[in-house]
Parts: structure tokens; sequence; C-alpha cells
């Protein structure tokens, strides 16, 4: 018996998933671009431990970057903006902080803009557009910079009212909303405050009421074995 097969099973459907593969040099540039920032981050710190960095610095940094980044994508994004969980009411108001530390702005405000971002995507009315301005060299250069940072300069409000009326209408949210100051210079003054900076207060430094930095100036071998 004989049977007669198609040569594809999608004889007129979709395209192939795949076309050939990237250059040696294409993978060469972006291995270099992928791996090189994190070298550099590397050797710094190597460069810079025991008088310029220590580990509470390293803490500090993790700490602050994990809490600032799930703050703004699991916080502000994923359940303020979409509501992709329910979360009760110490987490719904540890998430509204965590996210005002990372200092892109007021709860409120943020959401609405980026839900309207999803209501007008890529058309007018959504507040950050690369194609305001047209199709033109110039124009589409104009629209990127409006997209990627020029909108943040702009005087428009978004409208909580149609955007936003359910955090609006809760108290905590307000709350949290309205101390957006304060999560900024939290921020900025309580990892310097901790490590001691004596630039920015001057915190206690590690056991001593003395930073880094002043054991470094007063004794710079002192410093290099701590
Ligand atoms: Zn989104």
């Amino acid at each position: 018996m004989t049977t007669t097969r198609t040569p594809s099973r999608h004889p007129a459907g979709p395209k192939p998933l795949l076309s050939g593969q990237h250059s040696l040099t294409e993978l060469i540039t972006i291995r270099i671009f992928l791996i090189a920032p994190f070298l550099a981050l590397v050797a710094i710190v190597v460069l810079v431990w025991g008088w310029g960095l220590s580990w509470l610095d390293v803490g500090l940094a993790t700490g602050f970057y994990v809490v600032t980044t799930l703050g703004i994508t699991i916080g502000y994004h994923r359940y303020f903006t979409h509501g992709a969980f329910t979360a009760n009411r110490p987490l719904r108001i540890a998430l509204a902080v965590a996210g005002g530390l990372a200092a892109q702005g007021p709860v409120i405000s943020w959401v609405a803009d980026h839900r309207r971002h999803h209501a007008f995507s890529d058309c007018e009315g959504d507040p950050h557009s690369p194609w305001l301005y047209g199709t033109s060299p110039f124009a589409l250069a104009r629209g990127f910079w409006h997209a990627h940072l020029g909108w943040l300069f702009g005087r428009d409000k978004t409208n909580i009212a149609r955007f936003a009326p359910d955090l609006a209408a809760d108290a905590d949210i307000r709350m949290v909303d309205r101390l957006f100051p304060l999560w900024v210079a939290a921020t900025v003054l309580v990892p310097a405050g901790l490590c001691g900076d004596p630039r920015v207060g001057g915190g206690p430094g590690p056991g001593s009421g003395e930073s880094a930095f002043d054991v470094q100036q007063r004794d710079p071998s002192r410093a290099l074995r701590q």
C-alpha cells in the first residue's frame, strides 16, 4: 500500500521558525557586550575592595537592588497595573513602598501611565509611543528620544479618575503615594547612612564610629588590612 505524503503539514501555512544562523562576528560581538560589563564590575570590586568597598556595601547594593527591582516588576507592574495576583493589605502596602524606593514615581500616577500605555500601545494616547511624530528619519529620532526619556519631561498628566480609580479609592495606597518624596530620600540616605559615608551625614562605621574612608585617611595600611 502506498500513501501520498504532502511535503509539509502546512504547505501554504506559516514560514519556517528559523532562517539560518548568526555569523561568528555577531556571536563574538554579542558575547563581548553581554560579558564585558560584568567583568568590569568584578574588576572594579577587586580594585577597591578593603578601602572603597566592603561586604556591607555589597549587601546593601544587592538588597536594595532586589527590593526596588521587585517593587517595580512585581508591585507597580504586575500587581497594581495588571492585577496579576491578589495580595493582603500588608503585602499591598509593602509592594507600593518597595516600588516607591525605586524612585520611578508615585505608585498611582505610574500605574495610570502604564495602563494608558497598554490601552493605546503605539497609537495616539500612548504616553510614550515612539510613533508620535511620523516616520521620516528626523521624526523617528524624535520619537526614539520621546519614547525612552523625553516623555518623562512632558507636562501632561494621565487622568487618575479614568485609569487608576481603584488605587485612588484606597486610603493606604493614597498615603504611600503622597509619601513618595520620603521613599526617594530613604533610598538615597539609608544605604549611605548605614555605610557611614562621611559625605552624606555619616552614620556609624563598622564597630568604631568611623567609616572606611576615615580609616584610610588616618592609616591607609590598616584600611587595606580590614
Ligand atoms: Zn504592562
